[in-house]
């Protein structure tokens, strides 16, 4: 799309609902939509819903969620195929009165018979175009009782071609398609004429989709020819592979975008590690979407398959974690700690954000982590408690409790200054006091910093529970 781009560009997402929106779904809508950003034009949503057996309203629900989830909102849509039947019946009646469609009244066994015969005689297996009209050809009588499909006239001879934005300039040969099935017998269009319809009628410059995408474009493009359309301007995306090399599949873990929200990925993350997913500015790994969008160019996407790295999504999940501001955090922290069994209230929860966002890479080990001060203590393991919990460490306990009542302030270099003269006191090393501290305090062996630990907890927890230990 680097020479001429039109004054306004139009691009648009057209997921079929037939489950959630995955990963590779999610991929080619953040390139439409950063493209018509980078462009100042218009990105459109489109659902394409004629596959009623396999489309449900949940799926369009989970594909409008997961668009939401990442900040992609369209400018026009979400428009449904099902909701534009009368359009295409009418250009359908109006191809059949131009001629670059006909009836064709051969039965499913008398296609599946030429497609045999043209087998057997070494050829690509085709309608034989019994029923297309030519100049000078008496065609069949109608069969009595039969419904014919309405076919679309293809170019018998010559090139199909275009300069594909993301592969380079790819050409089919026309005798390679068939003349295609546009109207099934009841009279409901069929896939890739109702796409052909849209784009022109939806004014669509772009057109990026997955390479599976590919074998339709010259049926697309043939179509749109014959309605006096000038085609879009098409770039068809490599896969997405797993982290072995195959297909992205379940088998490579969660596929939905919308499980990354309930695993605690956060949408500015995933936007960023989609959009290096094939597409590159420089080395640059991080960036925001405003930056996204001042250096999308589809001169930068990859010609070859992207790899999912679950890796290095945790890496820039960290990033954007530790970035967050704390209040932010926080917030979207909440609902979690709820989800675990916690009290999100019972603690000053933007400090603990500020605690441990430096080692968290998700939301969800945020949320465990904030646990230990929205929970009451876990019960401490008998082993640990028989190993570090003995009279005398209970005695050092006992002394540090008492300079923590009357400790002139509660907070963190204080709670540092009393550990460090406990130390001195006693004569022994930050394990010594370390480990008893936090089982007494928390029940856990391993926390965060200590002091930082029990300045949020705050004094009355702490000595509630040093008090305690006591008498366990
Ligand atoms: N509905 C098609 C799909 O979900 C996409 C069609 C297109 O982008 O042209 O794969």
């Amino acid at each position: 799309m680097s020479t001429s781009i039109p004054s306004v560009v139009r691009t648009r997402f057209a997921p079929s609902p037939t489950g959630y929106l995955h990963l590779g779904g999610a991929r080619t809508a953040l390139f439409s939509w950063a493209f018509a950003r980078h462009h100042g034009g218009v990105f459109v949503l489109r659902i394409e819903d004629t596959d009623l057996e396999r489309s449900t309203p949940e799926a369009v629900q989970a594909i409008l969620d997961g668009m939401q989830w990442l900040g992609m909102e369209p400018d026009e849509g979400p428009f449904y195929q099902m909701q534009r039947m009368d359009r295409y019946r009418e250009v359908i009646d109006q191809m059949l009165r131009e001629g670059t469609a006909y009836h064709c009244y051969s039965s499913p066994e008398e296609v599946e018979a030429m497609r045999e015969a043209a087998r057997a005689q070494g050829r690509k297996p085709r309608y034989d175009g019994t029923w297309r009209p030519e100049p000078g050809k008496t065609l069949p009588p109608v069969p009595a009782d039969r419904k014919p499909v309405v076919r679309f006239r293809s170019p018998l001879d010559g090139v199909t071609s275009w300069d594909d934005v993301v592969k380079g300039p790819i050409t089919f040969d026309n005798s390679e398609l068939d003349d295609l099935v546009i109207a099934r017998p009841d009279g409901t269009p069929t896939y890739n004429f109702c796409v052909v319809v849209d784009d022109l009628d939806m004014k669509i410059t772009h057109v990026l989709r997955g390479d599976d995408h590919i074998n339709n474009t010259p049926r697309q493009i043939n179509i749109l020819r014959a309605l006096g359309g000038e085609p879009p301007r098409y770039g068809h995306l490599p896969m997405i592979l797993g982290p072995d090399g195959e297909k992205l599949s379940k088998r490579h873990g969660a596929v939905s975008v919308m499980e990354y929200d309930k695993q605690g990925y956060l949408p500015e993350a995933m936007v960023n590690y989609l959009a290096r997913l094939g597409w590159s500015h420089g080395d640059d790994e991080l960036f925001s979407r405003e930056q996204l969008i001042e250096w999308f160019d589809t001169r930068n996407l990859s010609k070859s398959a992207a790899q999912w790295d679950p890796k290095k999504l945790n890496w820039v999940n960290a990033y954007y974690i530790k970035h967050s501001d704390d209040a932010d955090l926080a917030s979207r922290v909440e609902p979690r700690i709820r989800e675990l069994g916690g009290d999100p209230q019972a603690a000053d929860l933007p400090s603990i954000m500020a605690l441990l966002k430096d080692r968290a890479e998700t939301l969800n080990q945020l949320a465990e982590g904030a646990m230990l001060f929205c929970a009451p203590p876990i019960e401490v393991d008998a082993e640990l408690a028989a190993q570090h919990l003995t009279p005398e460490s209970l005695s050092v306990l006992a002394d540090f409790a008492e300079h923590a009542r009357a400790l002139p302030t509660w907070d963190t270099p204080g709670l540092a200054a009393l550990i460090q003269d406990t130390l001195a006191r006693h004569g022994i090393k930050m394990p010594k006091l370390g480990i008893p501290l936090r089982l007494a305090t928390t029940g856990r062996k391993q926390t965060p910093a200590i002091d930082a630990v029990l300045a949020l907890l705050g004094r009355e927890t702490v000595l509630e529970r040093l008090d305690a230990v006591q008498k366990r």
